[in-house]
């Protein structure tokens, strides 16, 4: 049970999340004299507070840590005004205005809402998948495959997700294998004819990862124990590194039976932008994006919302 919320705060624009969408609707909407209130959930940062160096993000010459990146967009919006919070958001009311957001420390009032919530990437919960986290064991092809230069690569997974990370590592890796459970892709049939078409991609059917393998010190990834998920027999594969993508939740468990979600969860916004379907709530970042999940367009979405807020409200 939550407590009792302790007052309510009313703002012009509240924005649910402290991720790199939330943090930059922040910087506009605080440069624009909206005076918006982030509350950031109570592991602020959103997914680049597990990554270690990021070096696509526009701007650093060299790379820059996740939680690095992170607290400068934080201390870049408190700069420019922005009240952040940290507090746990458990309802919503978005059907009257002032629209509502009750929280563990407070109740929220806004005049318009930007969610900014993001998505958690799955994992298939081993042990020795936790261990090798950032040590060869990534969610994120576009992130870490330049770290996999010539090297062996696996990716866990058959939906088109796991098909894109795979043929994005072939530019990369000298050789990528994927691993999916069962003798057919999810995704769409054109991805599967390139992975069938690319000879850098090999494929093992009906298999799962039963564990990672490798040294301790430095820690790396070096293979990787296969199950047959027919027969249960295992085997031992060599491999430098190790793709998990089997999916992302959207964090929207909130928002159900409030704002229309697709079949995946993710918030529907009308094409082209980040409007969804109640007239003055905004979502940006990866709660509205399973294509692209990058830092930098998750920031542009925010942007975006930004703008659109103080349109609606000056309107
Ligand atoms: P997904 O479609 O849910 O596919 C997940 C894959 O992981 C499935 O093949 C599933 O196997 C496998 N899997 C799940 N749990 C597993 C486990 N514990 N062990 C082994 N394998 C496991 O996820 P996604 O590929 O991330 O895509 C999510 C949504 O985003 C989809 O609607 C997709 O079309 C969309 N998407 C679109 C694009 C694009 O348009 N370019 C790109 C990426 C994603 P089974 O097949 O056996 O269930």
């Amino acid at each position: 049970m939550s407590s009792v919320p302790a007052h309510t705060k009313h703002t012009k624009l509240l924005i649910i999340g402290g991720g790199p969408a939330g943090y930059t609707a922040a910087i506009y909407a605080a440069r624009a004299a909206m005076k918006p209130l982030l509350v950031t959930g109570l592991q602020p940062g959103g997914q680049l507070m597990t990554t270690t160096e990021v070096e696509n993000f526009p701007g650093f010459a060299h790379a820059v840590q996740g939680p690095e990146l992170m607290q400068a967009m934080y201390d870049q919006a408190k700069n420019v005004g922005t009240e952040i919070i940290t507090d746990h958001i458990n309802r919503v009311d978005f059907s009257k205005k002032p629209f509502t957001a009750v929280g563990d420390e407070h109740t929220y009032t806004a005049d318009a809402v930007i969610i900014c919530t993001g998505a958690q990437a799955k994992w298939l919960g081993l042990e020795s998948e936790i261990k090798f986290r950032g040590y060869g064991v990534s969610g994120c092809a576009t992130c870490d495959g330049f770290f996999f230069k010539n090297k062996v690569v696996a990716v866990i997974g058959g939906g088109n997700s796991a098909m894109e990370e795979a043929l994005y590592l072939t530019h990369h890796a000298r050789e990528v294998i994927v691993v999916h459970r069962r003798d057919q892709f999810r995704g769409e049939k054109i991805l599967q004819e390139r992975i069938a078409k690319n000879p850098k991609i090999r494929v093992i059917w009906h298999h799962e990862l039963a564990e990672v393998t490798g040294q301790e010190n430095p820690k790396a990834v070096q293979g990787m124990v296969l199950k047959n998920t027919q027969t249960g027999a295992t085997q031992n594969v060599a491999v430098d590194g190790i793709f998990v993508a089997i999916g992302h939740s959207p964090a929207t468990e909130l928002f159900k039976g409030v704002l229309d979600l697709d079949n995946d969860g993710y918030i529907k916004t009308a094409p082209g932008s980040v409007k969804t379907n109640v007239p003055g709530v905004f979502a940006a970042g990866d709660v509205i994006d399973k294509v692209y999940r990058q830092a930098v367009t998750a920031a542009g979405l925010g942007c975006m919302a930004a703008l659109d807020v103080e349109r609606y409200l000056s309107a």
